[in-house]
């Protein structure tokens, strides 16, 4: 089997150029083809000596993952649905906005937290992404939409948050080349600050990050006491909230001037009432003495029917946002976007083993632009 390409990030391919007898510039050129222009061919890559194309034909590929459909919703979101072998499928959505677009990419097919109000975590767990595999989303996403939007190579996508399907610090071996390569000024030259792993509180590997790569860090934290949150996410049972909160201001050791991102998901009657927004301010505002430093972004829950959950109602989500702004906290309500095509946070499935149900629920859905394309055509729509 040769190596592909899109498994490493710009050391691991200079290792790899190297054995071929390659110097690093050449894996430098290389890397840019790849990820800078999107190349998926050896031949295209014209300034590349023929003597290291003939090489590279023999013991390396680029090799994206299969695209199973895409919808765009009627906001511009696009979500793509990828194959991942085995009947199993991950999905990436692109979210555009004024300032800037936002690819929300996943890194596991299911998850094995177990988040009750999650349907990635209602499917459960099947197998880790590889690092080239979590980076195929993003070389398709932003090779495609320079097409698709006609942007004369200019780039697309400014900010990656890792907030598809799957646990990503459950992932950290794949994670880490991956993020290094969104970060890399050959790859996609994003800024750290523009790059969010989104966690529900994997505490040692949350340290790890910071020292590996202290990109920005969201905290799925959902409820203000343990007591609640261990319902919600399993994971609170070995790592509660004050040995979470301890180890986000551990992260901010590694990058003094940021903030961590607590997302909150308000579901009706469980975690919505004023009295988990006063509990939920004393809480960031106060742990360890110093609070953390943060932001809260509340999260409308998407419902699906065998959560048993219900979206909060709008009025109960502005007085929760008011009791936390006049504590002095910075609290944003996310907008949904993507509804009519189920792109929106948690609703992210993927399974495909029975693709006859998908096939059905993707046709009764209204904006669908559905074409299963074949890998290597997909970048000319
Ligand atoms: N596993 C990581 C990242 C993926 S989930 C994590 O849990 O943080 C990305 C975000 O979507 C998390 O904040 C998660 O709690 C939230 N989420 C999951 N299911 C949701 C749902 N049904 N409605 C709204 N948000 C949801
Ligand atoms: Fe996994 Fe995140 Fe879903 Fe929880 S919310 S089950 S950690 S993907």
């Amino acid at each position: 089997m040769t190596a592909n390409l899109l498994d490493f990030d710009l050391e691991g391919l200079a290792t790899f150029c190297a054995g071929l007898g390659e110097k690093r510039f050449r894996a430098t050129q290389l890397f840019r083809w790849i990820h800078q222009k999107g190349a998926s061919r050896f031949g295209e890559m014209t300034d590349l000596a023929r003597s290291l194309r003939e090489k590279l034909e023999g013991s390396a590929r680029i090799e994206g993952l299969p695209l199973i459909s895409q919808h765009i919703s009627s906001d511009g979101t696009i979500k793509w649905l990828f194959d991942v072998g085995d009947g199993n499928a991950v999905e990436s959505v692109f979210i555009p906005e004024a300032d800037r677009g936002t690819l929300c990419v996943s890194s596991q097919a299911g998850c094995a937290v177990g988040c009750r109000f999650c349907s990635t975590g209602h499917q459960g767990f099947s197998r880790n992404l590889s690092s080239g595999e979590i980076l195929a989303q993003l070389w398709f996403a932003e090779h495609f939409l320079r097409g698709h939007l006609k942007t004369d190579g200019e780039r697309v996508i400014s900010n990656v948050v890792m907030m598809g399907m799957g646990e990503p610090l459950q992932n950290y071996g794949a994670l880490v080349p991956a993020l290094k390569v969104m970060l890399d000024d050959h790859g996609y030259g994003l800024s750290r600050r523009r790059v969010t792993v989104s966690t529900s509180g994997v505490v040692p590997m949350i340290d790890r990050l910071g020292e590996d790569c202290p990109v920005a860090l969201a905290v799925s934290l959902h409820a203000p006491n343990d007591e609640l949150r261990d319902k919600l996410i399993p994971l609170n049972r070995k790592y509660p909230i004050a040995e979470l909160l301890d180890a986000c201001n551990r992260y901010l050791e590694h990058a003094p001037r940021d903030f961590i991102t607590f997302e909150y998901c308000m579901l009706d009657g469980v975690n919505d009432l004023p009295q988990h927004a006063h509990e939920l301010a004393r809480l960031v505002q106060t742990h360890g003495g110093r609070g953390v430093s943060c932001k809260l972004n509340l999260i409308p829950f998407n419902p699906f029917p065998a959560s048993g959950l219900l979206r909060s109602p709008q009025h109960r989500v502005q007085a929760f946002a008011k009791i936390l702004s006049d504590a002095g906290i910075v609290t944003t309500v996310r907008k949904t976007r993507g509804d009519d095509i189920d792109a929106a946070c948690g609703q992210l499935a993927g399974d495909v083993k029975d693709r006859t149900r998908v096939d059905r629920r993707i046709a009764q859905q209204r904006t669908v632009m559905l074409r299963p394309v074949p890998a290597d055509t997909t970048r000319e729509a």
